[in-house]
């Protein structure tokens, strides 16, 4: 059992209450560690000391903090195993996604954000020799960063980077789930030498510690990374108070195979989009609509029972397994839910369809008790079952024909989300068809969940709006302020 503390201007302690969450493996259900039981005083504390720090912080040169923030990629690029893999303990997500692909590019973000503190600039407006006329991007002060468990790093990397290389501060709150790796890596910011204060990082829980935080005053902005429920309710409880708020939510995003496309190809992109992938499914773009067209779709369907035959569930630490647990007992019992909810609803199972580790590992097992699902689809012949409509955030796809580029389209886009989507086709002109009428904040042609900390990242409608990453995020970060200097 391991005892992780928060950070709160430059030191790691405990909560103020001295109470605990345990933090559970879940790919064997038992607890493993603990986290801080942050509340209300820790928010308090926390934002009082990341307001401290923000005058110097934005006070900077900004080569300097440029410096801090490349002084922050190295110590995290020389702890890359460690966070990988109290990360995939934590959340469950294989350690060959989290050390081979989240870490490096956590990295990546640090140096990207670090490069850019020193070329955040306004702009002259030239209206007449009698004034000059000028704009500043000053930061907001202090930012209030909410996150949620399946890839805590890297969503805490593009949000702090961001803010940082602003010029302000900020108090992230991690989610319950799985906070380990970012209170770790909060530990590690003393190497790093970064000023006390200018990062604090606390756990709780999000109607306590998240709530808080959300409400506190001294936040003078809010970037969120959850579901749309809980962005609802922050949206309602932050009503009194007139500050930006960023919110990056769920999908419901299709993955539409055209029989045009190079079929190997699309079968394996489709299906580590959806449902075979190392995190279970339990990711924000999954692209867990499947549309395919009529005349391969029986070909396409044998080809995904193919690749799911060899998904190999077991030990998330293990670079052997490709695909690991669901994250919580709660999360396990909403797949559930949706799995055995489907058929009445109208779908029909075409492959997996077993849930909880008691029903995919003997009884001598360890991992009997942890919280498992097999790589799942249903093949649908209309939209409007729940599991057409609900994010399900588990290993949980549906698949449909269609027979021309307009019915695609129409389908695609008969969702409230708009996060992702994916185009299978070696046609040059329906590939950019499908870019500009595919209503989604990100459409991959060819490839799917390619994302990149150079790339803006958001979704439309019920799936947010605003931008991690890329320029955008940074001047996201930043507030414009107009000065008209009289010279008559
Ligand atoms: P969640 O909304 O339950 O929780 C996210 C965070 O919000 C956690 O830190 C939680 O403690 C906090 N929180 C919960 N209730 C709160 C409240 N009332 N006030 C303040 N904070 C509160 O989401 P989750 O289950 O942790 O994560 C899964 C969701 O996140 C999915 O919907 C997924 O699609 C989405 N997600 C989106 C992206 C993206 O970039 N668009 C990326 C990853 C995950």
């Amino acid at each position: 059992m391991r005892d992780f503390q928060q950070l709160i201007d430059g030191k790691t302690i405990a909560a103020m209450s001295g109470e605990w969450l345990d933090s559970i493996d879940p790919s064997t259900g038992e607890v493993w560690a603990r986290i801080p039981r942050s509340n209300g005083a820790d928010v308090d504390a926390a934002v009082d000391a990341a307001a401290r720090a923000f005058p110097g912080w934005w006070a900077l040169p900004t080569l300097q903090r440029g410096a801090h923030l490349r002084a922050v990629a190295e110590v995290m690029d020389q702890h890359t195993r460690e966070l990988a893999e109290l990360e995939t303990r934590d959340n469950g997500r294989i350690v060959n996604e989290t050390l081979l692909g989240d870490l490096p590019a956590c990295v990546q973000m640090f140096f990207f954000f670090a490069g850019a503190a020193d070329k955040i600039h306004g702009d002259t407006v030239q209206l007449s020799p009698a004034s000059f006329n000028f704009t500043r991007r000053e930061p907001f002060g202090v930012v209030g960063v909410v996150i949620p468990w399946n890839a805590p790093l890297s969503l805490m990397a593009a949000k702090v980077g961001a803010a940082l290389a602003a010029g302000n501060t900020v108090v992230v709150k991690a989610a319950e789930q799985a906070a380990c790796s970012v209170l770790r890596w909060a530990e590690l910011l003393a190497d790093a030498g970064l000023p006390a204060g200018v990062v604090n990082v606390i756990a709780g829980l999000g109607e306590e510690a998240g709530d808080a935080l959300v409400r506190h005053p001294g936040i003078g902005r809010l970037t969120f990374t959850g579901s749309s429920e809980t962005a609802r309710i922050i949206q309602s409880r932050g009503a009194d108070r007139i500050r930006p708020l960023h919110v990056e939510l769920g999908g419901k995003s299709p993955n539409v195979v055209f029989a045009d496309a190079d079929l190997d190809l699309a079968a394996a992109g489709v299906s580590t989009a959806a449902i075979f992938t190392g995190g279970a499914g339990q990711t924000c773009v999954a692209g867990s609509r499947i549309l395919i067209e009529d005349v391969v779709f029986d070909d396409v369907v044998d080809r995904l029972r193919g690749i799911a035959a060899n998904v190999n569930l077991g030990d998330p630490q293990d670079p052997a397994t490709t695909m690991g647990p669901i994250v919580s007992a709660e999360q396990l019992d909403r797949v559930r839910g949706f799995v055995a909810g489907a058929p009445s609803d109208g779908a029909e199972l075409v492959l997996g369809g077993r849930v909880g580790g008691d029903a995919l590992f003997p009884a001598d097992s360890p991992f009997v008790g942890g919280y498992w699902v097999e790589p799942t689809l249903f093949r649908v012949t209309n939209q409007q079952a729940r599991i057409c409509r609900e994010e399900v955030f588990g290993p949980v796809a549906v698949c449909m024909p269609f027979s021309s580029d307009d019915e695609a389209v129409a389908l695609a886009n008969d969702t409230n989300y708009g996060l992702g989507a994916g185009v299978w086709t070696s046609n040059l002109k329906r590939a950019h068809r499908m870019v500009r009428d595919i209503n989604a904040g990100s459409v991959w042609v060819n490839s799917y969940r390619r994302i990149h900390w150079a790339l803006p990242f958001g979704g439309f409608g019920d799936s947010g709006y605003g931008k991690d990453s890329g320029w955008e995020s940074i001047l996201e970060n930043t507030r414009i302020k107009t000065s008209w200097i009289d010279l008559s």
